[in-house]
């Protein structure tokens, strides 16, 4: 870890934040200033976030145009027949409205009732004691939502947990981490820090297939399934760099492999001219022979 960390924090130093966050679900909740339509849009974004991000943007810019300047406002007041206007017709992949209409609403009843979705959170974090079981109180609270005026409405649900999951199951639950670090690290660039009752030592790296990949190669771990036990042990490697703020550095490893710098068909040129060549488990090998790829 002695030789990683400043290889790391370098990286975190080089990444254009500003630019990158053109690229990232982040952007989303970055339109707003009140802390209540921050934590509103940004789950509604991170929910979404799943494929191609080319074709989940459009649909969370659509909506969030027509939930007009304030998502807060909108949900605290949105009925079925609300969600019904906004939502007829809309399908992304394995969502449609219904299972939007959903979360909206469940987030809407967490604001009347609780005042924030940190507070639900932090009631979770304080009955169950992990960020495992936090989520699952959060998840859970936010779907207990009348489905039978939907259906009525909207037809049936499809998706619905896969747009709100559980993490109990062996999933990495990547959007629902994703969410928690912009809620709960910070404030900096990307992350937002208005949570202040969940300790940013908590969190736990959001494991896709990028920082899967940069972990591996980091020797931040040898698993190579993208599982929660999987990150666990990504972030227990990045506690030993940062014990207080383990996940500040996924960003900028995320994006690292996002932009190309570190692709998953590798190339020896490439690595050859990586910054992080010399912390690296797999580059080495590959620029020691020229035109290979991996
Ligand atoms: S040296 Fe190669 S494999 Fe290692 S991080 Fe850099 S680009 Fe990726």
């Amino acid at each position: 870890m002695d030789l990683l960390r400043p290889r790391l924090e370098a990286l975190v130093a080089a990444m254009d934040e500003r630019a990158r966050i053109g690229f990232d679900p982040v952007e989303f909740p970055h339109r707003y200033a009140d802390p209540r339509d921050i934590e509103v849009s940004a789950l509604l974004a991170a929910a979404l976030a799943y494929g191609r991000a080319d074709l989940f943007r459009p649909k969370v810019d659509s909506l969030l145009q027509r939930m007009g300047p304030s998502p807060a406002a909108f949900v605290r007041t949105l009925k079925v027949e609300g969600a019904r206007a906004l939502l007829e017709g809309f399908v992304y992949r394995f969502n449609v409205g219904t299972d939007v209409a959903v979360l909206l609403l469940g987030m809407g009843r967490a604001l009347r009732e609780h005042g924030s979705l940190e507070a639900v959170f932090a009631r979770g974090l304080e009955a169950r004691g992990t960020l495992h079981g936090a989520l699952d109180v959060f998840t859970t609270t936010l779907r207990q939502v009348p489905l039978e005026p939907l259906r009525a409405k909207l037809g049936p649900e499809r998706g619905l947990h896969h747009l709100l999951p559980s993490p109990l199951g062996a999933g990495a639950a990547k959007r629902l981490n994703l969410y928690l670090r912009w809620m709960v690290r910070g404030p900096d660039a990307v992350d937002f820090g208005i949570w202040k009752r969940v300790p940013p030592a908590s969190l736990v790296i959001p494991l896709d297939t990028h920082i899967g990949r940069m972990a591996q190669h980091l020797g931040l771990t040898a698993r190579t399934d993208l599982t929660w036990r999987t990150a666990e042990e990504v972030t227990a490697a990045l506690r030993q760099i940062d014990p207080v703020d383990p996940v500040r550095f996924d960003f900028a490893l995320c994006h690292f492999g996002m932009s190309g710098a570190c692709p998953a068909q590798l190339e020896a040129s490439r690595c050859a001219r990586c910054s992080l060549l010399s912390v690296c488990q797999v580059g080495p090998k590959l620029a020691a022979r020229p035109g290979r790829r991996a």
